[in-house]
């Protein structure tokens, strides 16, 4: 592959038969009409569908690049593969079900060369979501903007711009469970965002029910920050304290009252015994968390396996 690609587009694509014709329709003339080298890499995150097949047949344009992972390793792993096998100067990611329309890809070029940015991310206009789906991405932004200290809106849409530096900074972090957008902002300088259009799922439906929304959220807490941790210790400093206070408190009015008051308010121990030990739990499962987590990078288990890579052949005409 040469080396002078000035843009790559890596899509990450999981069971997406039903989207990848449109797709590579749509963002090829787009990519043509830059006037720029450019490779468009498919990442075939171990799809149980026939997407493999036609992301095959795509190569034989000469602009198109296939990594076939060997099992499904989500998401940002497959995004990180893609990251790992360009070569372009700017990179861009985007899903591949046309939820992020291609024809945005020269606006985000456009704004990052004029503003010499490192990072361009975007804010979904008019999002075509259920109600389900965005409370969870309201969440993960408010967490986001928190942890990373960086104002962006919108850190779930994968339509993004990134400079090559910083690409190459983020292959070098051999983490497990990440979260790229959040994950690039660690390493760029200038940051910017832009609003670009949002349209509903193609074909198929969406990879992200409840169970992996929860761990993509946690993936952002427990890699950027010892946040849960700091929090379980201080509500724990706290209720410590108020329950020292409580304790007095109880003395007092035994004394005060006498035996019987204290023995009609076993139910009120009973209700705060209960509240610790729901925290308790709370704690031990947030520990818990981040041990199996320490578990996962110690065994240093690679993120993902390259199967094979389709190549284009050879250059542009
Ligand atoms: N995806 C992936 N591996 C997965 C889940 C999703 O590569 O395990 C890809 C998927 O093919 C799509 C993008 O990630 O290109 C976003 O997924 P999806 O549209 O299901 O998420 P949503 O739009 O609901 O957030
Ligand atoms: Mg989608």
């Amino acid at each position: 592959m040469a080396d002078n690609i000035q843009v790559s587009v890596v899509i990450p694509v999981y069971n997406e038969e039903q989207n990848l014709r449109v797709m590579r329709d749509r963002i090829l003339p787009v990519m043509q009409e830059l006037h720029k080298s450019f490779e468009i890499i498919f990442i075939d995150d171990g799809s149980r569908d026939n997407s493999l097949a036609l992301l095959q047949e795509f190569t034989k344009n000469d602009h198109i690049k296939v990594i076939e992972l060997t099992r499904n390793y989500g998401q940002h792993a497959a995004i990180m593969a893609g990251f790992s096998q360009c070569s372009g100067n700017i990179v861009i990611t985007m899903d591949a079900d046309l939820q992020n329309p291609p024809e945005e890809i020269p606006k985000l070029i456009r704004v990052m060369e004029e503003g010499n940015y490192d990072v361009v991310g975007t804010i979904r206009k008019g999002r075509q979501d259920s109600f389900l789906r965005i409370l969870p991405s309201k969440m993960i932004n408010i967490v986001a903007r928190k942890i990373t200290g960086v104002g962006m809106h919108d850190w779930g849409c994968m339509l993004r711009a990134y400079r090559r530096a910083v690409v190459e900074r983020m292959i070098q972090c051999h983490e497990h469970a990440t979260f790229i957008p959040a994950l690039a902002t660690v390493f760029a300088k200038r940051v910017t965002e832009i609003e670009v259009n949002h349209e509903e799922r193609y074909g198929g439906k969406s990879n992200y029910p409840l169970r992996k929304l929860i761990n993509l959220q946690f993936d952002l807490v427990a890699s950027f920050s010892d946040f849960p941790i700091k929090l379980i210790m201080y509500g724990g400093i706290l209720l410590a304290f108020l329950g020292v206070c409580f304790g007095i408190v109880l003395v007092i009015a035994r004394l005060a009252y006498g035996a019987s008051w204290a023995a009609e308010g076993v139910f009120t121990l009973f209700a705060i015994l209960f509240v610790f030990v729901g925290l308790q739990f709370f704690a031990l499962g947030v520990l818990g968390e981040y041990i199996g987590r320490i578990y996962l990078e110690v065994r240093k288990r690679p993120e993902y396996v390259i199967e094979n890579i389709h190549p284009a052949k050879g250059k542009e005409e």
